[in-house]
């Protein structure tokens, strides 16, 4: 006995043609246990399942005969196939493995699907979720758990330079969020802390500092400690200044307008300082801050912080006290950042993002995003392009 039919059409698309796949097959009242249609440049891929349990031979060939004259009308490729045995339950526990890249090739993607074999999965559907400025695909994967599919998946993003993300779809993915972004590399160009050493004269010591702390060779609170010395002096005025040269990185400015416009939080978390943050963080309409702060006498800096020092579990410990206090359990936490100080921070969160990271950072993180655009972090969430549109007309990229 017959237990389901598959009904596959494809060809060329033009308006009417699923009404009328379906009116035809309308007769034999078969419920439908699965549909996926998809148009790609006006060519038409449909997929329908359709449970025959319990009738006839005869109504199965009626119905065939009938989407077969259909389908030929339409002048569409059509194949039918009968199985026997009872339709296999959807997989409940579904994975999204996002990849994207700029441009995404085939060689990689075709590794993607490779490791997803190879631990057991299946691909049930692939959906492209933006093609500028990044290709971003969504694979819906079954079968499969994300501790067995991440390392495998980490590995080709560094071999192969395509963005990856696994995540677990549902309430943790959408609903509301708190996204905690590390500043300095990650929501603005610069290193601020190098900005103000320019006005110190002392950029080249300082910035060799930095570029070793965030590689993960220094520890943190003692290269700042050694760092804020050397701006010892700085006339206060000279803070102005630098938030001014503050370049945002592309996209920056889109991603948080859009999650605003979503309902999530949004948070800075950073190893720099309030006084240049601040002014920023308020352009954006962000009011959860977290830094260090200078010390001032005399209207110019004195070379020491004040109060707790922001460092690698500093940045952690204000990730769990904003979800804390915004509400938001821990697995709907995502974090942003570069260096070695967002390392705790990146673990703790639910999903945590290395973005454009040193090597250090990108290993160990969940995902890795190496598109330079940092709107492109919404993909990664399921935010398709249209969405980020619609919160933010034009500005996709654009700062
Ligand atoms: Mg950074």
């Amino acid at each position: 006995m017959t237990e389901t039919l598959l009904v596959t059409i494809s060809g060329e698309d033009r308006p009417g043609v699923t009404t009328r796949i379906l009116e035809a097959l309308a007769p034999s009242n078969f419920p439908v246990l699965d549909i996926e249609q998809v148009v790609i440049r006006g060519q038409l891929v449909l997929g329908m399942l359709l449970s025959t349990s319990g009738r006839t031979n005869t109504d199965c060939d009626a119905a065939t005969q009938s989407v077969y004259a259909a389908t030929r009308d339409l002048g569409l490729a059509c194949t039918i196939n009968a199985d026997t045995a009872e339709s296999s339950p959807q997989h409940s526990a579904r994975l999204i493995v996002t990849v994207m890249g700029n441009p995404l090739p085939p060689a990689g993607l075709s590794e993607v699907a490779g490791q997803i074999a190879a631990r057991g999965g299946n691909i049930d559907r692939i959906v492209r979720v933006a093609a500028y400025p990044v290709t971003a695909l969504e694979l819906h994967v079954s079968g499969t758990q994300i501790e067995d599919l991440r390392p495998g998946l980490a590995a080709i993003a560094s071999a192969t330079g395509v963005d990856l993300s696994v995540q677990k779809p549902g309430l943790a993915r959408r609903g509301s969020k708190l996204v905690v972004m590390d500043v300095d590399s990650t929501l603005i160009q610069d290193e601020v802390i190098e900005l103000i050493a320019a006005h110190a004269g002392c950029q080249d010591s300082v910035a060799a500092v930095t570029e070793r702390a965030m590689a993960g060779e220094l520890d943190f609170a003692a290269s700042l400690e050694e760092r804020v010395a050397l701006l010892e002096g700085v006339p206060v005025e000279a803070l102005a200044r630098v938030t001014e040269e503050v370049r945002l990185t592309p996209g920056a400015r889109t991603l948080v307008r859009t999650l605003h416009h979503l309902g999530f939080h949004v948070a800075l978390v950073s190893g720099g300082f309030h006084e240049v943050i601040d002014p920023i963080a308020a352009d954006l309409g962000v009011g959860h801050v977290r830094a260090n702060r200078l010390e001032v006498a005399d209207g110019r800096l004195t070379g020491r912080t004040t109060g707790p020092v922001i460092d690698r579990p500093g940045k952690g410990v204000a990730l769990e006290e904003f979800a804390a206090e915004l509400n938001i359990p821990l697995d709907r936490t995502v974090a942003i950042g570069d260096g070695a100080n967002d390392l705790d921070m990146l673990a703790r969160a639910g999903l945590g993002i290395a973005f454009n990271a040193k090597p250090l950072v990108r290993t160990q993180a969940d995902t890795a995003v190496n598109v330079p655009y940092l709107d492109c972090v919404l993909f990664l969430l399921g935010i398709p392009r249209e969405e980020i549109e619609a919160a933010d007309p034009g500005l996709l990229s654009g700062s």
